[in-house]
């Protein structure tokens, strides 16, 4: 038989937690599936320094262990299994994991999170955390003097040079274009900072680096040169993919692909809420998560009291 719920959270980022921590100490004994891969992209972080209440640097991946073991202390049911059928088409809502478990839950909160886009390289896979990036206001830090490079040329690439030109001691942006996708205001911020180089019309077909990255293999697309670029870092910022397959199509998305929800967390389909990446296409900061899966707990009990 279906495990019955008031709540299912699923996901086990920081907004996962957040809203089973609220859910729980509202009394509504919330289900978790928080996937295969807990904690989300935290787990890839090395020091995290601006989540408040660690005056030290914390490390991601013991972040979410706190929070995991903060859920647990409140007595949160958390299955490590990932939710791959949803049915939304009607109260209680419906679901099943990959190991074929159901739940039932009147509620249901989507925080699935997105994973940020790589170019798919292997020295990719090889370098990541160790010159390798996808997230400058986690990593830059370590690149503080350091020469970097940002591959990408929408806002996500321009915030990431423009919060690295405040460390490093050169930023260049990498872009395959010779235009670039972000919007006006954020190439307006670029320009005035006079602190970002630009190579255009340019993929990078290599990380160079054994233990370390030590440089870029660049393509020119328009002539098919290819050359070498040293640097120490490079933070890849060609876009995030939310978390959304499972729904197959049931919740509204907005045009970043993200779940499209009504500034307080609730989505197209009443009693169904979503909170942080997945329908957050801007901030994406663990603090954010986390307050918008406060807010989407709270929405969620107040849904449950208004029907009964
Ligand atoms: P995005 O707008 O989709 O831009 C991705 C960039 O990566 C594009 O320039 C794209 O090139 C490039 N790219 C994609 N795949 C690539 C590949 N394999 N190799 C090299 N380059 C590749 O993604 P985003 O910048 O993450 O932004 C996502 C959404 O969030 C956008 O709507 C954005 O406005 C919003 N956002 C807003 C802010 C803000 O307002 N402060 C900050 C961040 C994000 P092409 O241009 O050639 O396609």
């Amino acid at each position: 038989m279906a495990n019955s719920r008031s709540v299912v959270i699923i996901g086990s980022g920081p907004a996962a937690y957040t809203a089973a921590i609220y859910c729980s100490r509202a009394g509504l004994d919330p289900l978790v599936f928080g996937g295969v891969m807990m904690g989300g992209q935290l787990m890839i972080t090395t020091d995290v320094e601006n989540f408040p209440g660690f005056p030290e640097p914390v490390p991601g991946p013991d972040l979410m262990d706190r929070m995991r073991k903060q859920c647990e202390r409140l007595g949160v049911s958390i299955v490590p299994e990932l939710v791959s059928k949803a049915d939304l088409s009607r109260r209680p809502f419906r679901l099943e994991t990959t190991e074929g478990r159901t739940a039932e839950a009147e509620t249901l909160i989507v925080a699935t999170g997105a994973d940020a886009r790589w170019l798919g390289l292997e020295s990719e896979a090889r370098l990541k955390g160790r010159g390798v990036s996808a997230c400058a206001t986690c990593d830059g830090f370590f690149f503080k003097g350091k020469a970097v490079c940002v591959v990408g040329g929408g806002d996500s690439a321009l915030e990431e040079a423009l919060f690295l030109a405040r460390l490093a001691s050169k930023v260049t942006v990498v872009h395959r274009r010779s235009s670039l996708r972000a919007s006006q205001a954020m190439q307006d911020r670029a320009a005035k900072s006079g602190q970002i180089e630009w190579l255009w019309d340019s993929v990078v077909v290599d990380i160079l680096g054994s233990d370390a990255v030590t440089g870029l293999r660049l393509k020119n697309v328009k002539t098919g040169a290819v050359s070498t670029f040293p640097c120490q870092g490079v933070f890849v910022a060609v876009g995030h993919t939310p978390n959304t397959g499972f729904l197959a199509g049931q919740l509204k998305l907005d045009e970043n692909g993200c779940i499209a929800t009504d500034g307080r967390t609730r989505t197209s389909v009443p009693g169904v809420f979503a909170a942080g990446d997945v329908m957050d296409p801007h901030y994406r900061q663990a603090v954010t998560s986390a307050g918008l899966g406060c807010v989407a707990a709270l929405e969620a009990e107040r849904f449950l009291s208004s029907h009964g």
